[in-house]
């Protein structure tokens, strides 16, 4: 499966330096001390023990916050470091109608994530909004993961979506989740 694979230098590089950034130095280095993960060669199979530390420590709803709020770093940490999402910034896509950028935006952060975590996102318009169906999830196809919920994923298309548009205000739930298979509902709050 695709967890189970080694993490990239990239990604191991992100989830460590999201982390710092959320937690500070010091909170960082305990957590890795205390679930014995080397941050400097952070594979999926060290997840498991991160997410077990960060609940013993906070709890389960602050545990769950923390990973969104991870995944929320890292979309800044890709569209600053992934080249096709520089040229995508640059190339004024983003002052697109929404309906052509939203979309757009998804199939480069689609293409890192699976390059780097092995996962598929598709992209649905729908009547209201956008539904993103995920297959071969990281989160929950890690089976010993128990966090209720897909939280990076979640973190990480919440600030793109505040990116993509910061005079909107977007909600998005995750409506499916279990074995790999997740989907976001994504709505517009505030239209023009
Ligand atoms: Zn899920």
């Amino acid at each position: 499966m695709a967890y189970n694979r080694p993490l990239s230098p990239k990604i191991a590089q992100l989830f460590s330096y999201c982390f710092e950034e959320i937690l500070g130095s010091k909170d960082w280095n305990s957590l890795l001390h205390n679930s014995g993960v080397d941050p400097g060669s952070i594979q999926w199979s060290d997840i498991p023990n991160l997410q077990k530390a960060l609940i013993g420590t906070y709890g389960l709803m602050t545990a769950q916050g923390l990973w969104q709020r991870v995944g929320r770093v890292a979309f800044h940490y890709i569209r600053r470091q992934f080249d096709p999402f520089v040229q995508f910034t640059q190339a004024g896509d983003r002052f697109k109608p929404i309906s052509i950028r939203l979309p757009a935006g998804l199939l480069i952060l689609n293409d890192f994530l699976h390059e780097t975590l092995g996962c598929q996102l598709s992209t649905i318009k729908k009547e209201k909004g956008w539904q993103i169906e995920v297959t071969q999830c990281p989160e929950c196809s890690n089976e010993n993961l128990n966090q209720q919920g897909c939280f990076f994923l979640k973190g990480l298309l919440q600030e793109y979506l505040q990116w993509t548009d910061a005079r909107r205000d977007f909600s998005i739930q995750e409506t499916k989740c279990g074995a790999g298979n997740c989907q976001f509902d994504i709505s517009m709050v505030t239209t023009d």
